[in-house]
């Protein structure tokens, strides 16, 4: 939408660039669909360090008259007014002649996906992210509903499978839209996990498959002592940030394996070819025990980390039946690629999360218990036999419950965030009993469950 927007613009001498979070959706907008696309750290001139962030050579916007954040919703709050900054700064200009025009800013993203890591004491994080957004963005919010789809019938699906992410279980919604897959070898095209953890098993069993898949075919491979097989064109991700040899790899970013040497590789910067930059045009290099810390190969990504990519190729999803895993992530893996069917999932044995059910039903006895003290403590009465049970409280459990009858997975009514069953001391995620008018007790009838963090914020 935007992209076309552009080139309409284009044909009437107006130039766009695009700004988006990580250097490989900006590669893919540059070589996909023609635009000219930054990172958002080289639009503003910063780049990010152990401990903070210093100041680097900032692109020259001089010639662009448009400028479109893409993924806007992938932005921090702190970054979100970095970029109220940078357009209060830019917003004026002036052409050949002489006259004022001004800058033109543009967002565009999706509502439907996670939420930025980042807590914020508020109690519906996803509606304050969405007001701010507006407000920086007052008209110009493109508020995309999937564009990846390559065909009408899976753009009708994906309605339904948005609304069933919300009213099914996860496992439903996954046995209903995709194809299952049963032994992590047959992972088809790309993964996305849900843990980190996830991502390193995945990709270390795609990688051994890759490996053999070449020396079966007498492709080349690179084999170090004391380090992972390598091949030229493999494409590594930066866990953490790295000086290398005075240039520096970025965390997030992708990287490809040009060259390999005696003392380490080559690497190739996604965006080596970014408008008007020299700081990343030349190779990277990293040694093999650099390569090693620093590095992880992209066959598996984290929900967050694919966010706003479009794959070519399939999909499998890993890791959506887990406690904590969201309707929104979810929809954000089995939207990654043009179509519905090259989404399949794995679905192993279900996570061992090591409680049983007679430590949760442990739990929900302490909870009432500590709310009934806290009921005596603050003087609130009520009639005998009117408080509430045991059997109330799990039968509101039961109406917060997504899942199987083996996993229990809530989702708090009031934020639609997961809350936790299990949880650490002073777990704001936590699930709580909440008094729904205030001045009354504990009593049956008076009572919902929503998680610790809209509860305080109630009260
Ligand atoms: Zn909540």
């Amino acid at each position: 939408m935007l992209v076309k927007y552009a080139k309409y613009a284009a044909e009437r001498g107006k130039k766009t660039l695009f700004v988006v979070p990580g250097n490989l959706l900006a590669y893919n907008l540059r070589q996909k669909d023609h635009v000219e696309a930054v990172t958002w750290h080289k639009l503003i001139g910063v780049r990010p360090t152990e401990d903070g962030e210093e100041a680097t050579r900032a692109i020259n916007i001089q010639d662009y008259q448009l400028i479109v954040f893409d993924e806007i919703f992938t932005y921090t709050m702190r970054q979100q007014a970095r970029i109220k900054d940078f357009m209060e700064k830019s917003r004026d200009m002036w052409d050949e002649q002489g006259n004022y025009t001004e800058r033109k800013f543009f967002a565009a993203g999706d509502t439907f996906q996670n939420l930025p890591r980042e807590k914020l004491d508020v109690p519906n994080p996803r509606a304050f992210y969405n007001d701010n957004m507006a407000r920086l963005f007052p008209a110009h919010v493109d508020l995309r509903v999937n564009k990846r789809m390559d065909n009408e019938a899976d753009r009708v699906r994906i309605e339904t499978f948005k609304k069933d992410c919300f009213s099914l279980s996860r496992d439903e919604v996954a046995a209903k839209y995709f194809t299952r897959i049963y032994d992590a070898k047959a992972t088809m095209g790309k993964a996305i996990c849900f843990t980190n953890k996830e991502v390193d098993t995945v990709n270390s069993v795609l990688h051994n498959r890759k490996v053999a898949e070449r020396k079966a075919q007498n492709e080349s491979v690179h084999e170090h002592p004391g380090s992972p097989t390598y091949y030229i064109g493999m494409i590594l991700c930066c866990r953490s940030q790295l000086k290398s040899k005075g240039k520096v790899f970025y965390t997030n970013f992708e990287y490809r394996i040009e060259e390999i040497t005696e003392w380490g590789a080559k690497l190739w910067d996604f965006n080596a070819d970014q408008v008007d930059d020299s700081t990343t045009s030349e190779h990277l290099e990293a040694s093999f025990t650099q390569l090693l810390s620093h590095f992880k190969p992209n066959y598996a990504h984290t929900g967050h980390s694919s966010q706003g990519l479009t794959f070519d190729s399939a999909v499998t999803i890993y890791g959506h039946n887990n406690w904590h895993c969201t309707s929104e992530w979810l929809y954000v893996a089995g939207t990654r690629t043009r179509r519905l069917a090259d989404v399949y999932y794995f679905r192993g044995e279900p996570q061992a999360h090591g409680k049983t059910e007679s430590e949760f039903l442990n739990n929900v006895r302490k909870k009432i218990r500590s709310c009934l003290e806290a009921d005596a403590r603050a003087g609130r009465r009520y009639e005998p036999n009117t408080e509430m049970t045991e059997a109330d409280v799990l039968k509101l459990l039961r109406t917060v419950k997504k899942d199987t009858p083996t996993e229990w997975h809530l989702t708090c009514p009031s934020c639609i965030r997961d809350m936790q069953i299990f949880y650490d001391n002073g777990d704001e995620a936590q699930y709580s009993i909440d008094r729904i008018d205030s001045t009354l007790a504990h009593v049956k009838g008076n009572i919902q469950i929503i998680c610790l963090r809209c509860n305080k914020a109630k009260h």
